[in-house]
C-alpha cells in the first residue's frame, strides 16, 4: 500500500527516515470520507488536524477558490491589497474578541505564534522597557514548530525536547490541573503568580491556548484559571497571548475558547479551520493599544512580512468557509456531535488500559495508561474503515462538523473496538 517513492524520499511528520511508519495513498476526500487508492473509504476523524471543519471537497469552497482564481492567485501585499483580504478581515473583527482590532495575516500557525511574540518584544521595546522580551506559559503546551513556537511548547510532552538548551530559556509553570467541567483549585494558579511576582521585569507576554491544551496533552482545564492568569497579567505589565489556532472555528462549543472564561487577550492567533483546511493561512490579531504603540516605537513599523502573506486564494476560502459557519446553526451541530460522542465513548473509561475519556464540544479524547503502537493502531483503525491518528497517550477525536450521525455512530464504533481489544500498549511512537 505504502508507495515506494514516497517511503524512499519524502519526509512525514514526526517520522524516521531509516524506518518510516506506513502511509496510505488517498485519492480523494469527500465530505467525511477519505478514499484511499485501493478504493476503500475511510470515515474521517481528524479533519486533517482540526483544519477540515466542513469536511472535505465542499462544493462552496470549491467554488471559493475557482472564483478567486479567476481574478488572482496572488499578489504582494507590499503597497497592494485586495478584496478577499478586506472581507474576511471584516469578518474575523465580528467574531473574535472586541477589543482586538488590527490583524496580520501570516502562512501558518506557528507563523502566526511566532508574529505574536515578537509584537509583544515590540510592544515593550516601544515602551521603554526593552528588558522584557521573554515568555511565560504553562507546562503541556503546544504552539507549533519553529524556532521561537518551539521554545514555548511544553518542554517534553511538545515534541522538541531534542532542541534542549539551543531553544530560548523561557519561563514554564505547571499545566493547570483543575478539570474544565470540574472543581476549581485555587492551588493551580500559584505558581504562575510566583513566577510571575519574581521575573515580571523580564517577561513580555504569557502566552497560553485557552481551556483546550491541544498537541501537548488534549487537556481541558477550568475557565477560572484565565481569568486570574488575566488579573495577574494587568497587575504585573504583562501583555496576554491566547494561542486559538487549534481551538478556533466553533471546536470547543464556543466560537473562540476564549468565550468559557470571558477573558479578552491582547493578541490572539488563529489558523488551521480559518480555511476550512483548504489552504494554510494564519493570522495574529491584536488590540489598537498595542499596535499603535508598536507603530510609536524607535522601528516605527512591526518587524514582520512574509511573501505569501494574505494570499488571496487562501483568503477568498477563509472567507467563504466563516460565512459557511456563522451562517449555520453551527452551536447545535457541535452539540449534536458533543452529545454522541459524550454518549459512545463514557464505556471506554471502564477499562482498565484506559486513564480518562474527555468530551469538549467536537473533541473526545482517549487517554490510555500507557503509549500506544501507533503503526499497529493505525492499521488497525484503516482496517476497520475509520481514519484516526493517536499519539503518545492520546486516541482523539475531532471530525469534520458535516459528519452525519450515522458516520459518527460508525467511527466511534469502530474506534471503541479497537480501543477495547488493545493488549500491551506499549511501543513508545509519537505522532
Ligand atoms: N498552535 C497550536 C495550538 C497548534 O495546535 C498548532 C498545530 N498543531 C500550531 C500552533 C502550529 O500550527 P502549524 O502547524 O500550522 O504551524
Amino acid at each position: 500500500m505504502t508507495d515506494s517513492f514516497d517511503l524512499e524520499h519524502i519526509w512525514h511528520p514526526y517520522t524516521s527516515m531509516l524506518n518510516p511508519l506506513p502511509t496510505f495513498k488517498v485519492k480523494r476526500a469527500y465530505g467525511a470520507t477519505i478514499e484511499l487508492e485501493d478504493d476503500r473509504t475511510l470515515v474521517d476523524g481528524m479533519s486533517s488536524w482540526w483544519c477540515a471543519i466542513h469536511g472535505y471537497n465542499h462544493p462552496e469552497l470549491n467554488q471559493a477558490v475557482t472564483d478567486q482564481l479567476q481574478n488572482m492567485a496572488h499578489i504582494m501585499f507590499g503597497g497592494l491589497t485586495h478584496e478577499p483580504a478586506i472581507e474576511l478581515g471584516k469578518l474575523l473583527l465580528k467574531i473574535t474578541p472586541p477589543s482586538l482590532d488590527k490583524i496580520f495575516y501570516a502562512d501558518s500557525g506557528s507563523v502566526a505564534v511566532e508574529v505574536a511574540l515578537k509584537m509583544a518584544v515590540q510592544y515593550w521595546a516601544a515602551l521603554n522597557k526593552p528588558e522584557k522580551t521573554n515568555f511565560i506559559t504553562t507546562r503541556s503546551g503546544y504552539h507549533g514548530d519553529t524556532w521561537n513556537a518551539m521554545s514555548v511548547c511544553d518542554p517534553v510532552t511538545g515534541m522538541h525536547q531534542i532542541f534542549g538548551t539551543s531553544l530560548p530559556n523561557r519561563i514554564f509553570v505547571p499545566a493547570p490541573q483543575s478539570r474544565f467541567d470540574g472543581e476549581w483549585n485555587p492551588q493551580d494558579i500559584q505558581q504562575l503568580k510566583q513566577q510571575i511576582e519574581q521575573h515580571h521585569h523580564s517577561i513580555a507576554a504569557l502566552i497560553i491556548e485557552p481551556i483546550v491544551q491541544g498537541a501537548g496533552g488534549m487537556r481541558f482545564y477550568h475557565p477560572e484559571y484565565l481569568r486570574q492568569a488575566k488579573a495577574l497579567c494587568e497587575q504585573y505589565n504583562l501583555l496576554l497571548i491566547f494561542d486559538e489556532i487549534a481551538t478556533g472555528f466553533g471546536r470547543t462549543g464556543k466560537m473562540f475558547a476564549w468565550e468559557h472564561a470571558q477573558v479578552e487577550p491582547d493578541i490572539m492567533c488563529i489558523g488551521k479551520g480559518l480555511t476550512g483546511g483548504y489552504m494554510t493561512l494564519s493570522a495574529t490579531l491584536t488590540t489598537k493599544q498595542v499596535a499603535e504603540s508598536i507603530s510609536r516605537g524607535e522601528a516605527g513599523v512591526f518587524m514582520h512580512g512574509p511573501t505569501f502573506m494574505a494570499n488571496p486564494l487562501a483568503c477568498a476560502v477563509a472567507l467563504r468557509s466563516t460565512q459557511l459557519l456563522v451562517e449555520q446553526d453551527w452551536q447545535a451541530n457541535i452539540q449534536r456531535i458533543e452529545q454522541i460522542l459524550t454518549e459512545q465513548l463514557k464505556d471506554l473509561a471502564q477499562l482498565d488500559h484506559v486513564a480518562d475519556v474527555r468530551v469538549l464540544g467536537a473533541i473526545g479524547v482517549v487517554e490510555l495508561t500507557s503509549n500506544v503502537d501507533m503503526k499497529t493502531l493505525q492499521q488497525q483503525f484503516v482496517e476497520r474503515g475509520i481514519w484516526v491518528r493517536p499519539f503518545g497517550k492520546l486516541v482523539y477525536l475531532m471530525p469534520p462538523y458535516v459528519i452525519t450521525d450515522d458516520e459518527l455512530h460508525y467511527l466511534l464504533a469502530q474506534m471503541s473496538e479497537v480501543v477495547k481489544n488493545m493488549q500491551g500498549v506499549n511501543a513508545n511512537v509519537l505522532a
